[in-house]
């Protein structure tokens, strides 16, 4: 019988991996034997996982028919969120141990008869005979609460939390393999939804992820194949309420595919290093564009690109350098705009380079601020000079109390510090009204505009006053 938080070393005898791969109870103790006896059959070390003692993902799937003997079969397909701050912030040793003891407490969420795999660094399957989605979703539940608890490890509390995907079996089919792939599916769906949740295998998810794959294959093409177009947003001032940025939002339509939204491709782009090339061009072309603005019918437009953090390197500060000589842009009229997301923005090259921007005159902005994991202490850390209050608050104004007062706290926090508060997603007078009386320096909207192509941009620009 496992205990839940015991300790499993790595390198444990497979006896106790096997107890704890297949759950606890009576029956995984008879079954334990019978598992012994066919591995027998195999190299311990290609059934199980060495630092957690569980079995490998590989032997589960080729082997669950005949370990699990049912046609009715579900996986559970489990990922821990946050999982790599952990050994960011303590230490892969740490890490390690968080791992061991996430397997532990599977274990003991886990059924008489299941098998527990560990599937990749911060992955693991758990195999059940079972199709009930009831008993399913409670199991899922009892896991995500198992998992959340914190871990004290060297005297320090650490936390994880996890998100989990199920795919369900009947009559056999689909294979096990297809069941693990569906469920992972589902897990990255979860975490799509905000992560610390448990999403079902559904049809519209193969659907979507069919898209993704799709957009994965043609985004290289994109740039080339002349894709890619901005388009301009107005950021009004909060008293005046004239027009004084416009923020280059990126949009890719696709023959196939139609148009594709920068919060599908921007992610898979930041995956597969296209980042780098796509916000060059960015770069280039809201610059060359705002500066023809400058020099023509709006000298004091301010303008907004969107950056990833990946690209915050040493060659992105040459970029910039060389765009801003090209273009002939004023530093001071650019900003970048920076979502923290899950990126780790505190690191010493990261800061390095935003040192080296910012010393050029160009201004950096926190985008989507309250959204992220460290907003706050990026305020203090990072050579910052303004914040976009993200849109989620926003919506709450003016009769939601806790964004009434999140919004008011921050625009006191900010302007404490020096900083310009924007706000965005402003889509009701109402919203504008509070806003404006609270102080706010800036706001953004479709109550004020939608993002526009460029020649709309620009012949409403006169329109709504500069
Ligand atoms: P963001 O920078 O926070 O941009 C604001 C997003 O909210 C835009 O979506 C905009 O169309 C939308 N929006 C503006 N006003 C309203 C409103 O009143 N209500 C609602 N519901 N939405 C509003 P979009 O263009 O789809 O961009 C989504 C995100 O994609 C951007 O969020 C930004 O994070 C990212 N993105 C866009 N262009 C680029 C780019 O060139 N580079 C990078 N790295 N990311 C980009
Ligand atoms: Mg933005
Ligand atoms: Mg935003």
């Amino acid at each position: 019988m496992i205990q839940q938080g015991s300790r499993q070393h790595a390198g444990s005898t497979p006896l106790n991996a096997a107890d704890l791969s297949r759950g606890k109870g009576k029956g995984a103790l008879h079954e334990c034997s019978t598992a012994s006896r066919r591995a027998a059959q195999f190299d311990r070390r290609s059934m199980f996982d060495s630092l957690t003692g569980l079995y490998r993902r590989a032997y589960v799937v080729e082997r669950a028919a005949l370990l699990l003997n049912s046609s009715h079969t579900s996986v559970l397909f489990i990922n821990l969120d946050d999982f790599r701050r952990v050994n960011e912030t303590a230490g892969y040793a740490s890490g390690d141990r968080v791992l061991r003891a996430v397997a532990h407490r599977l274990a003991g969420a886990a059924r008489s008869g299941d098998l527990i795999a560990r599937s990749g660094s911060d992955e693991f399957l758990i195999l059940m005979d079972c199709y009930e989605e009831r008993e399913l979703a409670r199991c899922a539940a009892r896991i995500i609460g198992l998992i959340g608890a914190p871990f004290m490890i060297d005297g320090r509390e650490l936390t994880v939390g996890a998100s989990v995907g199920i795919a369900r079996r009947s009559d056999g089919k689909p294979d096990t393999a297809t069941l693990v792939r569906n469920a992972e599916m589902a897990m990255r769906a979860a975490k799509r939804l905000g992560r610390n949740c448990t999403q079902f295998f559904t049809q519209a998810i193969d659907g979507e992820m069919e898209r993704r794959a799709k957009i994965q294959s043609a985004l290289p093409g994109a740039l080339a194949g002349g894709e890619l177009a901005l388009a301009w947003q107005p950021v009004v001032d909060g008293a005046s309420g004239k027009t004084v940025c416009a923020e280059a939002l990126l949009r890719w339509t696709h023959d196939e595919l139609g148009a594709v939204s920068p919060m599908q491709f921007v992610p898979i782009a930041e995956r597969n290093g296209l980042i780098g090339s796509i916000g060059d061009w960015v770069l280039e072309q809201a610059c060359t564009q705002a500066q023809q603005w400058r020099r023509s019918v709006a000298p004091d437009l301010g303008i907004a690109v969107n950056i990833s953090p990946l690209q915050l390197d040493k060659r992105f500060v040459r970029k910039i350098s060389r765009v801003l000589e090209l273009s002939g842009i004023h530093p001071s009229a650019l900003e970048l705009e920076i979502t923290e997301g899950r990126q780790v923005l505190d690191t010493p090259s990261v800061m390095s380079s935003m040192a080296a921007i910012a010393g050029f005159g160009v201004k950096f902005v926190i985008d989507d601020f309250g959204t992220g994991y460290s907003s706050l202490s990026y305020l203090r850390r990072l050579q910052v000079h303004g914040l976009k209050i993200d849109r989620s608050f926003v919506a709450g104004l003016p009769h939601e109390s806790r964004s009434v007062a999140i919004v008011e706290g921050l625009e006191k926090i900010a302007h404490s510090m020096g900083l310009t508060v924007t706000a965005e997603g402003i889509e009701t007078n109402e919203q504008a009204a509070f806003l404006r009386e609270c102080g706010i320096d800036r706001m953004q909207g479709f109550l004020f505009s939608h993002p526009l192509k460029p020649d709309d941009f620009i012949n409403g620009y006169g329109r709504r006053g500069s």
